[in-house]
Protein backbone atom coordinates (compact mmCIF):
# COMPACT_ATOMS: atom_id res chain seq x y z
CA UNK A 1 0.00 0.00 0.00
CA UNK A 2 1.14 3.63 -0.61
CA UNK A 3 -0.79 7.16 1.00
CA UNK A 4 -0.34 9.95 -0.89
CA UNK A 5 -0.46 13.31 0.82
CA UNK A 6 -1.39 16.86 0.18
CA UNK A 7 -1.97 19.82 2.05
CA UNK A 8 -3.26 23.50 1.68
CA UNK A 9 -4.05 26.58 4.10
CA UNK A 10 -7.39 28.13 4.24
CA UNK A 11 -8.42 31.49 5.57
CA UNK A 12 -11.84 30.98 6.94
CA UNK A 13 -13.65 35.12 7.92
CA UNK A 14 -15.70 34.72 10.60
CA UNK A 15 -19.49 35.55 10.44
CA UNK A 16 -18.78 38.22 13.61
CA UNK A 17 -15.59 39.19 14.81
CA UNK A 18 -14.83 37.23 18.00
CA UNK A 19 -13.28 38.63 21.04
CA UNK A 20 -11.90 37.07 24.52
CA UNK A 21 -10.43 38.34 26.72
CA UNK A 22 -6.79 38.44 25.08
CA UNK A 23 -7.91 39.80 22.23
CA UNK A 24 -9.95 39.66 18.80
CA UNK A 25 -9.85 37.58 15.63
CA UNK A 26 -11.67 37.96 12.09
CA UNK A 27 -10.65 35.00 10.28
CA UNK A 28 -9.39 31.83 11.24
CA UNK A 29 -6.11 30.55 9.34
CA UNK A 30 -6.86 26.80 9.42
CA UNK A 31 -4.80 24.40 7.63
CA UNK A 32 -6.82 21.10 5.83
CA UNK A 33 -4.24 17.49 4.98
CA UNK A 34 -5.78 15.30 2.91
CA UNK A 35 -4.25 11.38 2.81
CA UNK A 36 -5.21 9.11 0.07
CA UNK A 37 -4.66 5.57 -0.47
CA UNK A 38 -4.15 3.23 -3.85
CA UNK A 39 -7.76 2.88 -3.84
CA UNK A 40 -8.61 7.15 -4.45
CA UNK A 41 -10.10 7.07 -0.56
CA UNK A 42 -9.36 9.97 1.03
CA UNK A 43 -9.35 11.05 4.73
CA UNK A 44 -9.34 14.74 5.51
CA UNK A 45 -8.17 16.96 8.75
CA UNK A 46 -7.64 20.13 9.66
CA UNK A 47 -5.34 22.32 11.93
CA UNK A 48 -6.29 25.13 13.93
CA UNK A 49 -3.10 26.74 15.04
CA UNK A 50 -3.16 29.04 17.69
CA UNK A 51 -0.63 31.43 19.07
CA UNK A 52 -1.54 31.27 22.65
CA UNK A 53 0.07 27.30 22.22
CA UNK A 54 2.88 28.69 19.96
CA UNK A 55 1.13 27.73 16.65
CA UNK A 56 0.33 29.83 13.15
CA UNK A 57 -0.94 28.82 10.10
CA UNK A 58 2.94 29.62 8.60
CA UNK A 59 4.43 27.14 11.89
CA UNK A 60 1.89 24.51 10.61
CA UNK A 61 2.88 24.50 7.21
CA UNK A 62 6.56 24.58 7.95
CA UNK A 63 6.57 21.44 9.75
CA UNK A 64 3.87 19.76 7.48
CA UNK A 65 6.32 18.22 4.87
CA UNK A 66 7.87 16.84 7.47
CA UNK A 67 5.19 15.41 8.81
CA UNK A 68 3.51 14.26 5.74
CA UNK A 69 6.73 12.63 4.96
CA UNK A 70 6.02 10.37 8.12
CA UNK A 71 2.51 9.44 6.59
CA UNK A 72 4.01 8.51 3.01
CA UNK A 73 6.75 6.54 5.02
CA UNK A 74 5.01 4.24 7.18
CA UNK A 75 2.08 3.91 4.31
CA UNK A 76 -0.76 2.11 6.37
CA UNK A 77 -3.19 4.21 7.62
CA UNK A 78 -4.33 1.69 10.09
CA UNK A 79 -0.92 2.30 11.54
CA UNK A 80 -2.10 5.10 13.65
CA UNK A 81 -0.13 4.38 16.68
CA UNK A 82 3.13 4.06 15.00
CA UNK A 83 2.43 7.18 12.66
CA UNK A 84 1.34 9.19 15.88
CA UNK A 85 4.47 8.22 17.36
CA UNK A 86 6.72 9.09 14.92
CA UNK A 87 5.08 11.96 14.65
CA UNK A 88 5.92 13.20 17.80
CA UNK A 89 9.83 12.38 17.05
CA UNK A 90 9.72 14.13 14.06
CA UNK A 91 8.72 17.46 15.40
CA UNK A 92 8.34 19.10 19.22
CA UNK A 93 5.35 20.74 20.08
CA UNK A 94 3.34 21.62 17.29
CA UNK A 95 0.22 20.11 18.46
CA UNK A 96 -2.40 21.33 15.61
CA UNK A 97 0.00 20.63 12.99
CA UNK A 98 0.02 16.92 14.10
CA UNK A 99 -3.48 16.54 14.94
CA UNK A 100 -4.19 17.54 11.20
CA UNK A 101 -2.16 14.70 10.16
CA UNK A 102 -4.14 12.28 13.27
CA UNK A 103 -7.73 13.72 11.94
CA UNK A 104 -6.80 12.82 8.43
CA UNK A 105 -5.22 9.39 8.89
CA UNK A 106 -8.22 8.03 11.32
CA UNK A 107 -10.52 9.74 8.92
CA UNK A 108 -8.88 7.72 5.86
CA UNK A 109 -8.96 4.12 8.50
CA UNK A 110 -12.60 4.25 9.12
CA UNK A 111 -13.65 5.09 5.53
CA UNK A 112 -11.76 2.45 4.83
CA UNK A 113 -13.12 -0.40 7.11
CA UNK A 114 -16.79 1.36 6.25
CA UNK A 115 -17.80 2.93 9.72
CA UNK A 116 -18.15 6.23 11.14
CA UNK A 117 -14.82 6.61 13.73
CA UNK A 118 -17.25 6.65 17.00
CA UNK A 119 -18.25 3.04 15.55
CA UNK A 120 -14.82 2.31 15.36
CA UNK A 121 -14.28 3.29 19.34
CA UNK A 122 -17.41 1.36 19.99
CA UNK A 123 -18.84 4.60 21.08
CA UNK A 124 -22.74 5.01 21.83
CA UNK A 125 -23.83 8.10 19.14
CA UNK A 126 -26.58 8.48 21.49
CA UNK A 127 -24.78 9.41 24.58
CA UNK A 128 -23.16 12.78 23.17
CA UNK A 129 -24.09 15.89 24.91
CA UNK A 130 -25.18 19.60 23.36
CA UNK A 131 -22.89 21.80 21.93
CA UNK A 132 -22.68 24.84 23.69
CA UNK A 133 -22.76 27.79 21.45
CA UNK A 134 -20.29 30.91 22.13
CA UNK A 135 -21.11 34.52 22.40
CA UNK A 136 -18.10 36.70 22.66
CA UNK A 137 -16.70 39.58 24.05
CA UNK A 138 -18.82 42.48 22.79
CA UNK A 139 -20.44 45.99 23.70
CA UNK A 140 -23.06 45.12 25.78
CA UNK A 141 -26.35 45.64 23.29
CA UNK A 142 -24.31 43.62 21.01
CA UNK A 143 -23.29 40.67 23.75
CA UNK A 144 -27.40 40.72 24.38
CA UNK A 145 -28.10 40.85 20.67
CA UNK A 146 -26.18 37.49 20.12
CA UNK A 147 -27.48 35.69 23.03
CA UNK A 148 -30.91 36.43 21.58
CA UNK A 149 -30.05 34.97 17.85
CA UNK A 150 -28.49 32.16 19.04
CA UNK A 151 -31.89 31.36 20.65
CA UNK A 152 -33.50 32.07 18.10
CA UNK A 153 -31.71 29.53 15.80
CA UNK A 154 -32.25 27.26 18.63
CA UNK A 155 -29.25 26.97 20.84
CA UNK A 156 -30.51 26.43 24.28
CA UNK A 157 -27.02 26.06 25.66
CA UNK A 158 -24.70 29.30 25.78
CA UNK A 159 -21.09 29.87 26.93
CA UNK A 160 -20.27 33.32 27.01
CA UNK A 161 -16.54 34.85 27.49
CA UNK A 162 -15.85 37.28 30.25
CA UNK A 163 -12.64 39.06 31.78
CA UNK A 164 -13.00 42.14 31.56
CA UNK A 165 -14.65 45.08 34.08
CA UNK A 166 -17.86 44.16 32.15
CA UNK A 167 -18.54 41.25 33.40
CA UNK A 168 -21.45 41.63 35.48
CA UNK A 169 -23.54 43.66 32.71
CA UNK A 170 -22.43 41.21 30.33
CA UNK A 171 -23.84 38.19 32.24
CA UNK A 172 -27.19 40.39 33.11
CA UNK A 173 -27.69 41.01 29.43
CA UNK A 174 -27.88 37.45 28.29
CA UNK A 175 -29.47 36.56 31.25
CA UNK A 176 -32.49 39.06 30.05
CA UNK A 177 -32.19 37.53 26.54
CA UNK A 178 -31.91 34.02 27.28
CA UNK A 179 -33.78 33.43 30.79
CA UNK A 180 -33.81 29.59 30.48
CA UNK A 181 -30.64 28.71 28.88
CA UNK A 182 -28.06 26.70 30.53
CA UNK A 183 -25.11 29.13 30.40
CA UNK A 184 -20.98 28.51 31.23
CA UNK A 185 -18.54 31.43 31.38
CA UNK A 186 -15.07 31.09 30.35
CA UNK A 187 -12.71 34.02 31.65
CA UNK A 188 -9.68 33.09 29.92
CA UNK A 189 -7.29 33.43 32.60
CA UNK A 190 -8.75 37.15 33.00
CA UNK A 191 -9.34 37.00 37.17
CA UNK A 192 -7.50 36.99 39.79
CA UNK A 193 -8.29 34.22 42.23
CA UNK A 194 -9.99 36.68 44.48
CA UNK A 195 -11.80 38.09 42.09
CA UNK A 196 -12.59 34.31 40.59
CA UNK A 197 -14.21 33.59 44.04
CA UNK A 198 -16.50 36.66 44.37
CA UNK A 199 -17.50 36.38 40.59
CA UNK A 200 -18.07 32.49 41.20
CA UNK A 201 -20.29 33.56 43.88
CA UNK A 202 -22.37 35.54 42.17
CA UNK A 203 -22.84 33.75 38.49
CA UNK A 204 -24.18 31.09 40.93
CA UNK A 205 -27.10 33.51 41.75
CA UNK A 206 -27.88 33.73 37.90
CA UNK A 207 -27.70 30.49 37.56
CA UNK A 208 -24.88 29.85 35.38
CA UNK A 209 -23.73 26.14 35.29
CA UNK A 210 -19.57 26.56 35.76
CA UNK A 211 -16.51 28.79 35.87
CA UNK A 212 -13.94 28.06 32.56
CA UNK A 213 -10.47 29.27 33.44
CA UNK A 214 -10.92 31.87 36.11
CA UNK A 215 -7.18 32.48 36.82
CA UNK A 216 -3.89 32.27 35.11
CA UNK A 217 -2.59 28.85 34.02
CA UNK A 218 0.78 30.18 34.83
CA UNK A 219 -0.58 29.99 39.02
CA UNK A 220 -1.38 26.73 39.75
CA UNK A 221 -1.91 27.46 43.72
CA UNK A 222 -4.33 30.12 42.28
CA UNK A 223 -6.43 27.92 40.72
CA UNK A 224 -6.31 25.87 43.96
CA UNK A 225 -7.41 28.67 45.96
CA UNK A 226 -10.58 29.50 43.69
CA UNK A 227 -11.61 25.63 43.45
CA UNK A 228 -11.42 25.26 47.39
CA UNK A 229 -13.81 28.68 47.62
CA UNK A 230 -15.79 28.68 44.57
CA UNK A 231 -19.74 28.45 44.72
CA UNK A 232 -19.83 27.35 40.82
CA UNK A 233 -17.73 24.03 39.63
CA UNK A 234 -14.40 24.91 37.86
CA UNK A 235 -13.18 23.76 34.27
CA UNK A 236 -9.81 23.77 33.39
CA UNK A 237 -9.25 24.62 29.89
CA UNK A 238 -5.45 26.78 29.39
CA UNK A 239 -4.08 24.83 32.44
CA UNK A 240 -4.93 21.16 30.47
CA UNK A 241 -3.39 20.77 27.49
CA UNK A 242 -2.19 16.89 27.50
CA UNK A 243 -2.60 14.01 29.76
CA UNK A 244 0.42 14.56 31.52
CA UNK A 245 -1.77 18.20 32.81
CA UNK A 246 -4.69 15.97 34.53
CA UNK A 247 -3.10 14.96 37.81
CA UNK A 248 -1.61 18.36 38.70
CA UNK A 249 -5.32 19.72 37.73
CA UNK A 250 -6.71 16.70 39.67
CA UNK A 251 -7.49 19.16 42.79
CA UNK A 252 -7.86 22.23 41.28
CA UNK A 253 -10.88 21.65 39.40
CA UNK A 254 -13.84 19.69 38.81
CA UNK A 255 -13.71 19.72 34.96
CA UNK A 256 -11.23 18.86 32.54
CA UNK A 257 -11.10 20.81 29.28
CA UNK A 258 -9.44 19.13 26.04
CA UNK A 259 -9.15 20.60 22.89
CA UNK A 260 -7.65 17.84 19.70
CA UNK A 261 -5.80 21.38 18.80
CA UNK A 262 -4.04 21.21 22.41
CA UNK A 263 -3.84 17.25 22.42
CA UNK A 264 -2.09 16.95 19.03
CA UNK A 265 -3.99 13.71 18.23
CA UNK A 266 -7.10 11.90 18.85
CA UNK A 267 -5.44 9.34 20.74
CA UNK A 268 -3.67 11.98 22.58
CA UNK A 269 -7.65 13.51 23.15
CA UNK A 270 -8.75 10.13 24.44
CA UNK A 271 -5.66 9.77 26.42
CA UNK A 272 -6.63 13.05 28.43
CA UNK A 273 -10.30 11.86 28.56
CA UNK A 274 -9.17 8.38 30.13
CA UNK A 275 -6.87 9.95 32.48
CA UNK A 276 -9.41 12.94 33.39
CA UNK A 277 -11.77 10.05 34.21
CA UNK A 278 -9.21 8.35 36.47
CA UNK A 279 -8.57 10.89 38.67
CA UNK A 280 -12.65 11.66 39.05
CA UNK A 281 -13.13 14.67 37.22
CA UNK A 282 -16.03 15.31 34.57
CA UNK A 283 -14.76 15.79 31.14
CA UNK A 284 -15.61 18.73 28.91
CA UNK A 285 -13.93 19.06 24.75
CA UNK A 286 -13.67 22.62 23.24
CA UNK A 287 -12.43 24.00 20.28
CA UNK A 288 -10.49 26.80 18.44
CA UNK A 289 -12.22 28.11 16.05
CA UNK A 290 -12.10 25.59 12.76
CA UNK A 291 -13.43 24.22 9.97
CA UNK A 292 -15.53 20.93 10.01
CA UNK A 293 -12.43 19.41 8.75
CA UNK A 294 -11.57 19.25 11.98
CA UNK A 295 -15.04 19.80 13.77
CA UNK A 296 -15.84 16.56 12.77
CA UNK A 297 -13.34 14.78 14.30
CA UNK A 298 -13.93 16.50 17.90
CA UNK A 299 -17.74 15.43 17.13
CA UNK A 300 -16.96 12.01 16.98
CA UNK A 301 -16.03 12.19 20.83
CA UNK A 302 -18.83 13.56 21.97
CA UNK A 303 -20.14 10.12 23.73
CA UNK A 304 -17.40 10.37 26.09
CA UNK A 305 -18.03 13.58 27.05
CA UNK A 306 -19.87 15.14 29.81
CA UNK A 307 -19.80 18.56 28.27
CA UNK A 308 -19.32 19.62 24.81
CA UNK A 309 -18.64 23.11 23.29
CA UNK A 310 -17.86 22.62 19.56
CA UNK A 311 -18.97 25.54 17.93
CA UNK A 312 -15.97 26.10 15.72
CA UNK A 313 -17.89 25.70 12.55
CA UNK A 314 -20.62 27.50 13.36
CA UNK A 315 -19.09 30.72 13.80
CA UNK A 316 -17.48 31.03 10.48
CA UNK A 317 -18.96 32.94 7.72
CA UNK A 318 -18.43 30.28 5.15
CA UNK A 319 -17.14 26.39 5.92
CA UNK A 320 -15.46 24.54 2.87
CA UNK A 321 -16.42 20.87 4.41
CA UNK A 322 -19.31 20.07 6.31
CA UNK A 323 -19.55 17.95 9.12
CA UNK A 324 -22.10 16.39 11.61
CA UNK A 325 -24.98 17.80 11.83
CA UNK A 326 -25.34 20.26 14.97
CA UNK A 327 -28.89 21.23 14.78
CA UNK A 328 -29.99 23.17 18.10
CA UNK A 329 -26.74 22.07 19.28
CA UNK A 330 -27.60 18.49 19.30
CA UNK A 331 -25.06 16.63 17.92
CA UNK A 332 -26.42 13.86 15.57
CA UNK A 333 -23.77 11.41 15.71
CA UNK A 334 -26.69 8.84 15.54
CA UNK A 335 -27.31 10.35 11.96
CA UNK A 336 -24.27 10.30 10.62
CA UNK A 337 -24.55 7.98 7.35
CA UNK A 338 -20.53 8.78 6.53
CA UNK A 339 -17.98 6.50 7.64
CA UNK A 340 -14.86 8.35 8.69
CA UNK A 341 -15.15 11.42 10.55
CA UNK A 342 -17.86 12.62 8.41
CA UNK A 343 -16.22 15.93 6.95
CA UNK A 344 -16.29 16.45 3.69
CA UNK A 345 -16.41 19.22 1.11
CA UNK A 346 -19.50 21.17 0.98
CA UNK A 347 -19.50 21.31 -2.68
CA UNK A 348 -20.02 17.17 -2.81
MG1 LIG B 1 -11.74 28.15 27.22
Amino acid sequence: MSLDTEFERVSLPLENAFTISRGTQTAAENVVVRVTDDAGMTGVGGAAPSTHYGETADTVAAVMPDLLDVVERVGDPHAVREIETELRAVVNGNPAARCAVSIAVHDLAAKRLGVPLHRLWGLDPSDAPKTSFTVGLDETDRVREKAADAVAAGHDVLKLKLGTDRDRELVDAVREAAPDARLRVDANEAWTPKEAVAKSAWLADRDVEFVEQPVSADDPEGLRYVYERSELPIAADESCVTAADVPAIADRCDIANLKLMKAGSLSEARRVIAAARAHGLEVMCGCMIESNASIAATAQLAPLLDYADIDGSLLLDDDPYEGIDLPDGEIRLADQDRSGTGARPASE
